[in-house]
Parts: structure tokens; sequence; C-alpha cells
């Protein structure tokens, strides 16, 4: 894996230590993060930052296609780095966020469908985790 640093510059980012703290924190715990949780995480090792800094830096790293934000929780955005297409699961218990990872069907394969072009999907799969089940 490319070290972080390089990765913010050869995008174009003008690496900060927050902005990398955050990318870093991201891609290192693999796991999807709110903003809130993201800045609970992030101030340990920089006080001085801010809600909206860290709002700012998520919205970089979504625009610069090195982190995508998931919508399947309706409450809150979750941000993750950005990997290969994959579906996600969202536990009604404890609220955690799998990763999916099905065959595609065969309309997804042909991205195509009813005359439309697919780019993009996502899917949400909710119900109650492997963690939580059987408690
Ligand atoms: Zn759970
Ligand atoms: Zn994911």
């Amino acid at each position: 894996m490319k070290k972080a640093a390089t990765v913010l510059k050869s995008n174009s980012i003008r690496v900060t230590p927050q902005r990398l703290g955050v990318y870093k924190l991201l891609r290192e715990e693999k796991r999807h993060f709110s903003a809130e949780e993201v800045y609970a995480k992030v101030k340990n090792h920089f006080p001085a930052i801010s809600l909206a800094t860290v709002y700012s830096i998520l919205e970089l790293l979504k625009e610069k296609d090195l982190a995508s934000e998931v919508r399947i929780n309706l409450d809150k955005a979750s941000f993750e780095a950005k990997k290969n297409e994959h579906h996600h699961f969202l536990c009604k218990k404890c609220g955690e966020i799998f990763d999916i990872h099905i065959e595609l069907c065969p309309t997804l394969k042909r991205r195509e469908t009813q005359g439309h072009s697919i780019d993009k999907f996502q899917g949400y799969f909710y119900g109650v985790c492997k963690n939580c089940r059987g408690k």
C-alpha cells in the first residue's frame, strides 16, 4: 500500500497533519465512521481540530475519490476509505455497518438495465449482525 502522504500528494492535496490524520484513520481502521466519530478520534492527536474542519477534510477526500460516503444510516452519513464497489449491511441492534460482498447479478454485470446505463450502485441490507445474533 502506498504511503498515505504520497497518495494525498499524488491527488494534488496539500498535506497537512490534520488531513493526513483523517485519511490515515479511514485507511487503517477500515471501518465506517460518522464525521463525529472521526472528530472524536483525531481530536486525541490534534486537540485544536474542529468538527467543521473534519467535515471539510471528509468532503475533500470524497471529491478526490479517496473516501466514499455511505448513506445506509438515515440519521447520519458514514465515511470510509475508497475501496472496490461493495454493498452495506446495517445492524439494527448495535448500529455497526459492515461491508457486504455478494456476486453481482447479470444486470449489474452488464451495467445496463431498461435502457439506463449504470455507473454506480449500492445495495443496503438491514438486519441483525453476526455479533448481535443470539445475544
Ligand atoms: Zn450488531
Ligand atoms: Zn464499506
